[in-house]
């Protein structure tokens, strides 16, 4: 490899987010080498010789701008992003969602790519992590082994991740709090779980549900290494399959806490945990799974309080290289300890193909900026954009799990807003998409 020449941005691989950075930085005049190990190598999940492949769904999700994905697009055609033109160029019919030719967008990136006179396509497995240069690391959540293991030794192994076990987010103000209460085990500390109790008629009727609701099938790859993961995180419905009271002994365990006003005690209890500090978003303690999403809605709509859980994030399971990037990143998606070696795309922790590519955007565009001697780039946390690389950096309460957009994670100055959720959400995009205008302006962007 050449040793970079002032300007120059290295990326590394052409995903969703390393096409978006590679776009970015280009745009703004920086001459990008984008190393991409396809068509030589593939990860067990690409088939495709060009870039930005959809790995699974064809759908990039809600178009509507008061769901968190729909927002984050919106911010991102205004931004000027690749990926959303290409998705705007290739759309297909799919109600309120918007989905693509997987094919055509793959195809319309590669082009506008290849065309680009600011970016040099190299066809390499990277292994290593270059000393010095701007550099942005991008190569996805199957990631190769060698490459995997130049970032595990650059950030410690226990930064590193493989697999993802994560159990479902709710938003705190569906959950049902005249049934669910505030309180800690045996009074312990401050009261800052959220238990959900149930009687032992509730409790036998969960637990069938449970063992017999349907589970998401598993990649062949993943197959495999299937034991490995639930080693480690047990899913809840494979640990309920074990025996009938073996929850209440572990997740479920309702020793040590009572309603606080009526000291009532309980056959079982679910805890919730705070995910972010306002304090806006739950997860289910223990509760990590591998049902498909509808039985996920199913069953965990059947604990008392939760009837009406408006579900941010789902459980998964699945392969996912992705780093500890509250310990490591900033806000601009670069290294704490070396600010011109970038992250980008989900092994930063961000979930989904938009989401990738918007941590794509912010980090190709500052290390542009980086490139060129100026600072970071970064966007409110009012902005989804912003908001996912704040979620990203300064991560939730618990342990760091990946993250889809959502208006959990949205900072938001608006008072009381009369007229439900959806028009909440309404004013929470109409506001961020004007910040978005704003910070483009300051950073003398285009805005579209
Ligand atoms: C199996 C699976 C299914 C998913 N399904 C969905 C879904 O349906 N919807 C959704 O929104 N999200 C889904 N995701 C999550 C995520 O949105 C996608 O993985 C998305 O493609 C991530 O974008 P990325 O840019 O981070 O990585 P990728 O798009 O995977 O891009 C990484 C690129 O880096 C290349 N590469 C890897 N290692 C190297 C190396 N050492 N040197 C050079 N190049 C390298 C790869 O070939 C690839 O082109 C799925 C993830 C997985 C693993």
């Amino acid at each position: 490899m050449t040793e970079p020449t002032e300007h120059t941005v290295d990326i590394y691989g052409a995903g969703l987010a390393g096409c978006e950075a590679a776009w970015q930085a280009a745009k703004r005049g920086c001459r990008v080498r984008l190393w991409e190990m396809k068509p030589e190598k593939k990860t067990p999940a690409h088939s495709y010789n060009g870039f930005a492949e959809l790995v699974c769904s064809n759908s990039l999700r809600s178009a509507d701008i008061t769901s968190g994905v729909g927002l984050l697009k919106e911010e991102l055609r205004r931004l000027g992003s690749l990926i959303m033109e290409a998705a705007d160029a290739t759309s297909v019919s799919a109600g309120g969602a918007l989905a693509v030719d997987r094919t055509a967008f793959s195809d319309y990136i590669t082009a506008k790519i290849a065309e680009c006179e600011n970016i040099e396509v190299l066809c390499r497995e990277m292994t290593e992590i270059p000393a010095y240069g701007v550099t942005v690391i991008a190569t996805g959540p199957l990631t190769s082994g060698k490459m995997a293991d130049a970032i595990s030794a650059l950030v410690g192994g226990e930064q590193l991740s493989f697999f993802d076990a994560a159990a479902p987010i709710v938003d705190f103000s569906s959950i049902d709090m005249t049934k669910a209460f505030f309180a800690s085990r045996y009074g312990k500390g401050t009261p800052d779980y959220i238990n959900c109790p149930m009687n032992r008629e509730e409790y036998d009727a969960f637990y069938d549900a449970l063992i017999s609701a349907e589970e998401a099938k598993l990649h062949d790859f993943e197959a495999g290494e299937k034991l490995t993961v639930f080693e480690g995180c047990m899913p809840v419905e494979v640990m309920a399959r074990r025996g009938r009271d073996t929850l209440r002994y572990g997740p479920m365990k309702p020793v040590g806490i009572h309603r606080p006003d009526t000291e009532e005690n309980y056959y079982a209890v679910v805890q919730l945990r705070r995910e972010n500090e306002e304090g806006t978003m739950f997860n289910l303690v223990g509760f990590q799974t591998h049902l498909t999403f509808p039985e996920q809605r199913r069953v965990f709509r059947m604990i008392p309080g939760l009837e009406n859980a408006q579900f941010l994030r789902y459980g998964v399971m699945h392969r996912n290289t992705f780093l500890n990037s509250p310990k490591l990143l900033s806000r601009d998606y670069s290294m704490r300890s070396r600010e011109t070696l970038f992250f980008a795309g989900q092994m930063t922790g961000v979930e989904g193909y938009i989401e990738s590519a918007a941590s794509g955007f912010t980090a190709g565009a500052s290390a542009a900026s980086k490139a060129m001697g100026g600072g970071a780039v970064t966007f409110p946390d009012t902005t989804m954009i912003g908001a996912m690389a704040k979620y990203v950096s300064c991560g939730g309460a618990g342990d760091f799990q990946p993250m889809n957009a959502n208006f959990g994670i949205l900072s938001h100055t608006a008072d009381r807003i009369k007229g439900g959720k959806k028009e909440r959400y309404r004013v929470y995009a109409q506001s961020a998409l004007e910040e978005i205008g704003r910070a483009a302006r300051s950073l003398n962007y285009e805005i579209n």
